[in-house]
């Protein structure tokens, strides 16, 4: 039981220590088309290529390269 859940932390981002903006937004990227979402909620489905919400996960904007004059 806890390998288990080891193993599904291992293949999930650990998100944990990622905090929202200023407004509780979070930023989601779609690792399939790269799309950054930026919301409160994980996405439903990507704008982009309409993958659901399980191709979203969590990302820091501080340390990740977000290209934010898109
Ligand atoms: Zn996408």
């Amino acid at each position: 039981m806890m390998k288990s859940n080891d193993e599904n932390k291992f293949y999930q981002n650990d998100d944990s220590d990622i905090k929202p903006d200023e407004n509780g937004n979070f930023y989601w990227k779609c690792f399939v088309c790269g799309a950054v979402l930026k919301q409160k909620e994980k996405p439903e489905y990507c704008p982009l290529c309409q993958k659901e919400e399980t191709f979203f996960f969590k990302i820091d904007p501080e340390t990740e390269n977000i290209r934010r004059n898109l």
